[in-house]
C-alpha cells in the first residue's frame, strides 16, 4: 500500500493507474477507523480495481463547540488496518495541503440540508460539501462510496455531484452495527460504560416506531414520536435533538407514511456524546 500525503503525488499515481484503464473507487473517512468502515472498503473492492481511502480530519465541518480537536487519531493502527485490507493507496493530507493559509471558496448545498443534522449544526455541510468537492477532485475516482450512517450527508453529497456534474457515481453502503444493534461510530469509544449499555435504545426505539408506522402508516405519527422522545429521555438520554419522520429521497419532512419512502431520523445526546441513527420504514 501507498501512502501519499500530497495531492501532486495522488493524481501523479492514479495518471499512471489510469492510462491502464483502472477503475478506481474511493472511500472517504476521517480515520478511526472501524468495521463500518472496512465494510465500505469491501464495496469499493467490488465497484473497482484500485481503493484508495483517505483519511482527513476536516475542521471545516466541525462547529466552534464541537470535538475537532478530541476526534480520535490513529494514524499509525489505522493505515496497518488498510495495508490488511489491501488497499491500494491510503491519502492522508495534512490541513496545510487541503486548505492553503489564503483559503477562501466555500460550497452551500441547499434544499437538503435543511432540517435534521443541517439545523442542529450549522455549516456542517458546507464544511462536508467542501471536503468532498475537494477529495473528488483530487481523486477522480469511478465510484466514491458513503455510508448510510450518515443518511443526509450522502444525500447532500448525492445533490452535490448532480449539481456540479462530477463525473462519479456515489453508492450508499448499509449501517453496520454492533450485535446489539448500536451503529458502530468512532466516537463510540466517548461512551461510559454505563452510556454503552443505554445506547442500544436508540435504535431499539426506532425499530418500535418505525414498526408502528408500518402497520398504520396512514395515520399521522407526531405523538408516536413525541412518545419515543419521552421515552429516550426516561431511559437515559439527556437530550433528542430530533426524532423525525422523513421522505427518504427527498428528506421532506413527513407527518404519516402513506406509500412514501420513508426513513426514521434521530440524534440523541448520551453523557458527552452525540449519537445518531436512522432506519427504513418499510
Ligand atoms: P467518518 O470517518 O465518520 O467520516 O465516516 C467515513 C464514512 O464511513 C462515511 O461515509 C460514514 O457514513 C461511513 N460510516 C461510518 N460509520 C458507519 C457504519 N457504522 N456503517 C456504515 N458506514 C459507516
Amino acid at each position: 500500500m501507498r501512502v501519499i500525503r500530497t495531492i501532486q503525488e495522488l493524481r501523479q499515481a492514479l495518471k499512471l493507474l489510469r492510462e491502464g484503464s483502472k477503475k478506481v473507487a474511493l472511500v472517504a473517512t476521517m480515520g478511526a477507523l472501524h468495521a463500518g468502515h472496512l465494510s465500505l472498503i469491501k464495496q469499493a473492492q467490488k465497484a473497482a480495481d484500485v481503493v484508495i481511502v483517505s483519511i482527513f480530519i476536516n475542521p471545516k465541518q466541525f462547529g466552534p463547540n464541537e470535538d475537532f480537536s478530541a476526534y480520535p487519531r490513529q494514524e499509525k493502527v489505522d493505515l496497518a488496518l488498510l495495508v490488511e485490507q489491501d488497499v491500494h493507496i491510503a491519502y492522508v493530507p495534512d490541513i496545510k495541503e487541503m486548505y492553503k493559509a489564503d483559503f477562501a471558496t466555500s460550497i452551500s448545498v441547499g434544499g437538503i440540508t435543511s432540517g435534521l443534522c443541517g439545523d442542529v449544526r450549522p455549516g456542517h455541510f458546507d464544511g462536508i460539501a467542501l471536503v468532498v468537492t475537494k477529495l473528488l477532485l483530487h481523486a477522480a475516482p469511478d465510484v466514491a462510496i458513503f455510508g448510510e450512517k450518515d443518511y443526509q450527508q450522502l444525500m447532500v453529497i448525492k445533490q452535490l455531484v448532480s449539481d456540479l456534474d462530477l463525473p462519479v457515481k456515489i453508492l450508499g453502503a448499509p449501517i453496520l452495527r454492533e450485535k446489539d444493534g448500536l451503529a458502530i461510530s468512532s466516537r463510540n469509544i466517548y461512551l461510559t460504560a454505563d452510556e454503552r449499555k443505554i445506547a442500544p435504545e436508540l435504535v431499539k426505539t426506532l425499530r418500535e416506531v418505525a414498526a408502528a408506522v408500518t402497520k398504520d402508516p396512514t395515520s399521522p405519527c407526531e405523538a408516536l414520536l413525541e412518545n419515543a422522545k419521552s421515552s429516550l429521555i426516561s431511559k437515559g438520554f439527556s437530550s433528542i435533538d430530533y426524532l423525525e419522520l422523513r421522505h427518504a429521497k427527498t428528506l421532506a419532512s413527513m407527518t404519516a407514511k402513506t406509500d412514501q419512502p420513508a426513513r426514521l431520523f434521530v440524534a440523541a445526546r448520551l453523557g458527552t456524546c452525540r449519537l445518531i441513527d436512522n432506519i427504513d420504514v418499510k
